[in-house]
């Protein structure tokens, strides 16, 4: 990597799914002025950070790829990391993407220099770098979030948290204990429990949980996806399926029902006894938080060596957790499958735009930008999975797809017209996010706790249309909608 300052025309954060896109779009349009700056030390965003045991993608993988690159490898319908991970890998040299990286690398500070039109960036080794255009795609979900319980550090065993895997600490024969329930754990609880000595599950909520319907991708099936029209159609039957899912949201429709009745009844055939079915029954209403899709995860509670706990969790003590029953539960290992920090999103960056505004200050009520991508008050921004953009149906690569296209097709328009910088007109947000929370009021993620909600109550992570409402949305960059300097 050069040493020193460098300039470019676009600078990229984060070399995950969305750095994937907007790398592959950007050289496809002949770009080759750009760098992906990424913290870790290799691509992959999510899957990166993500290697706990059991990881894999909870949406079928046949959409879990870009429309330019369907992957003919896929060994099942819902794949694990590794190979989802192996996958991103690919695609970053396939799109000749190696060189454009710079792995091991945070940007600490993005300052917009309204007199010069460009981003001025600090690095967390005290470069100095600068670009055009900033596209910031640091990820909703990359803040590990430990639990808020008394006496966490004080713990003497191992703690590990799901998004931080130590895949050298010895599980087998162990007492571990996992903290939450929600998807991340249900992922990860049946291959623990599998390799604990004693597994114990403190739950807090009982989340809704679908069956998966997994199936492994034979040799036919592979070869049937090399064949563009087949794999096409597979992508599509997918996409419409879970669009379909969507209509589970509102209240009164036949998927709701039909993704409710499911629920009850895998709850109902998995869970035997009467007294753990209670236990492990949602009391929200379903949609709420994630759905979790998991056929291994109930049958798990009925393995002798299982134990599942709803008393509260008291305080964490040296030899491990006591519930508010006035039990001590001794653990070997802890481990915190407790979600990501989302009110606060790009709090290691500081994002300062025109007239010294910061970003932090503008989204301290909750963040906000227009369909997710462009901020008001900040030139030549676009965000990749920013605010109001998480689906709890379908596949994030669909949106992020969009929003690539989106950010490309303004760069493209603005050195057309011989624009330094275009900012969205504040109006424009306004009437946008107005609309937007109107709609989300009185919706079914209104009914409980989630990542999917601010601290005051406003729920800022998630779109709550169909997929092609949002695509469409952002299907053309609209020069009226910006002031254009
Ligand atoms: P999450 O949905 O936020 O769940 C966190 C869990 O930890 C919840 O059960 C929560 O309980 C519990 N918890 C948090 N703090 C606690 C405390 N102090 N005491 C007791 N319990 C506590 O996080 P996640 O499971 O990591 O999932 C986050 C998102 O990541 C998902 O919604 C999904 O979008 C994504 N994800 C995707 C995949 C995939 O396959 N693509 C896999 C995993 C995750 P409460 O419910 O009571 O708050």
């Amino acid at each position: 990597m050069p040493a020193g300052d460098a300039s470019y025309e676009v600078l990229v954060l984060g070399a995950g799914m969305s750095g994937l896109a907007v790398g592959t779009l950007l050289r496809r349009a002949g770009e080759r002025r750009f760098a992906i700056v990424e913290k870790s030390a290799g691509p992959g965003g999510t899957w990166w950070d993500n290697r706990y045991p059991g990881a894999h993608v909870d949406v079928p993988s046949p959409l879990y790829c870009f429309s330019w690159a369907p992957n003919p490898h896929w060994t099942r319908r819902f794949a694990a990391a590794p190979e989802i991970q192996a996958h991103v890998e690919r695609q970053y040299d396939e799109q000749g993407l190696r060189p454009h990286l710079q792995l091991g690398h945070a940007i600490t500070e993005a300052r917009f220099d309204a007199e010069a039109g460009r981003w001025r960036f600090t690095t967390d080794d005290g470069r100095r770098l600068d670009a055009r255009f900033f596209v910031c795609s640091a990820g909703p979900l990359s803040q590990p979030r430990w639990p808020a319980i008394e006496g966490l550090a004080r713990f003497a065993g191992t703690r590990l948290h799901s998004a931080r895997w130590d895949a050298a600490v010895p599980l087998d024969g162990r007492r571990i204990g996992v903290i939450g329930t929600g998807s991340t754990a249900a992922q990860l609880i049946p291959p623990l429990a599998r390799r604990a000595g004693h597994l114990t599950v403190f739950q807090r909520t009982a989340h809704w949980v679908l069956p998966r319907i997994d199936r492994p991708y034979g040799a036919l099936d592979r070869a049937l996806a090399r064949f563009p029209p087949y794999a096409a159609a597979v992508r599509a039957f997918w996409y419409h399926v879970l669009e379909w899912g969507r209509r589970g949201f509102d209240e009164g429709t036949l998927a709701r029902r039909s993704m409710t009745a499911a629920g009850h009844r895998l709850l109902h055939a998995q869970v035997r006894d009467p007294v753990l079915r209670e236990q492990l029954r949602p009391r929200y209403p379903l949609g709420c938080k994630r759905i979790i899709y998991a056929s291994d995860y109930y049958p798990v509670f009925a393995q002798p060596n299982v134990a599942l706990v709803t008393d509260d969790i008291v305080r964490v003590v040296p030899e491990g957790l006591l519930t508010a029953d006035g039990r001590l539960h001794a653990l070997d290992v802890l481990v915190c499958a407790t979600g990501f920090d989302t009110a606060a999103p790009l709090q290691s960056l500081r994002v300062q735009g025109l007239d010294g505004r910061m970003l932090a200050d503008d989204w301290r009520a909750g963040a906000e930008a227009y369909r997710g991508v462009t901020v008001s008050g900040y030139p030549n921004l676009f965000l990749m999975l920013g605010p109001n953009t998480g689906t709890g149906h379908t596949s994030t690569l669909l949106y992020i797809e969009a929003q690539a296209r989106y950010a490309l097709q303004a760069m493209a328009a603005l050195r057309a017209g011989g624009h330094r910088w275009a900012d969205l007109r504040p109006e424009v947000q306004r009437e946008h996010n107005a609309a937007l929370q109107a709609r989300l009021q009185g919706s079914v993620w209104t009914h409980c706790r989630s990542w999917y909600r601010h601290d005051n109550g406003r729920i800022t992570a998630l779109f709550p249309g169909f997929t092609r409402e949002y695509v469409k949305g952002l299907a053309r960059w609209r020069a009226e909608d910006y002031r254009l300097a």
